[in-house]
């Protein structure tokens, strides 16, 4: 397939701008120790290392690597130190996170030929402080939450909602994403192009692997505006 003339570009954060996969073997460690610190006994070694490895191997869309550490831990999901837990994972990921090469290079390249807006899923807190930490705030047009909005990718309704406030027609945009189902398919549903940022742990994966056919793919986001050009 290929892409319709766009004047607006929507852009997934996590995995597509910033690396938060690379973040992931550092953080489940941090999780898990904390949760041998409070499980005590009832997490040995064998068994702890087994749920680490099956966090750390999980799809972080469809499953989410910290909701799988939490599901096999011997702890019921509605104890209180699964707070904790989450806690721990989540307190160095600014710390830890890195821009992927050349993202506000790319940024800059496309914002000369295209309205840029952020679509990201996350609570809003926790989304807002990873814009920030890089001044994403500044390199694009507008950052839509789904937490801000109650309204999460695949929804249509995320993605005419930044289409909406951009002004411009869903009609004449495109969404790059690394994710198949939240990304890819949500954009195409929503009437938009659709732009895959194939990441690692899907490079193995052929169109005939795949729900839906992205309208363009690139390995690296930095291949984008020679990709549209
Ligand atoms: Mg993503």
């Amino acid at each position: 397939m290929a892409l319709r003339p766009i004047r607006l570009l929507t852009l997934d954060l996590d995995d597509t701008l910033v690396d938060s996969d690379g973040t992931a073997v550092e953080r489940i460690a941090d999780a898990m120790r904390r949760a041998r610190e409070l499980l005590g006994a009832a997490l040995d070694d064998a068994s702890a290392e087994r749920i680490r490895a099956a966090a750390v191997a999980a799809d972080p869309v469809v499953e989410g690597r910290l909701a799988t550490l939490v599901r096999l831990l011997p702890i019921a999901p509605e104890d209180e130190r699964v707070a904790e837990i989450r806690a721990a994972y989540n307190a160095r990921l600014l710390e830890l996170l890195r821009a992927f090469p050349d993202m506000h290079e790319t940024l800059r390249a496309l914002r000369d030929r295209y309205r840029l807006v952020i679509i990201t899923n996350g609570p809003e807190e926790l989304q807002r402080s990873k814009v920030e930490r890089f001044g994403l705030q500044d390199a694009v047009d507008d950052v839509v939450i789904s937490g801000a909005l109650g309204i999460h990718k695949p929804d249509p309704r995320i993605f005419w909602e930044a289409c909406r406030r951009a002004g411009i027609d869903p009609a004449e945009a495109a969404h790059v994403g690394d994710a198949i189902t939240t990304d890819v398919a949500g954009a195409q549903g929503a009437g938009m192009g659709a732009i895959w940022c194939r990441p690692e742990r899907a490079r193995a994966l052929t169109e005939a692997d795949l729900p839906v056919i992205p309208d363009l793919t690139i390995e690296r986001f930095h291949e984008l505006p020679s990709a549209l050009a």
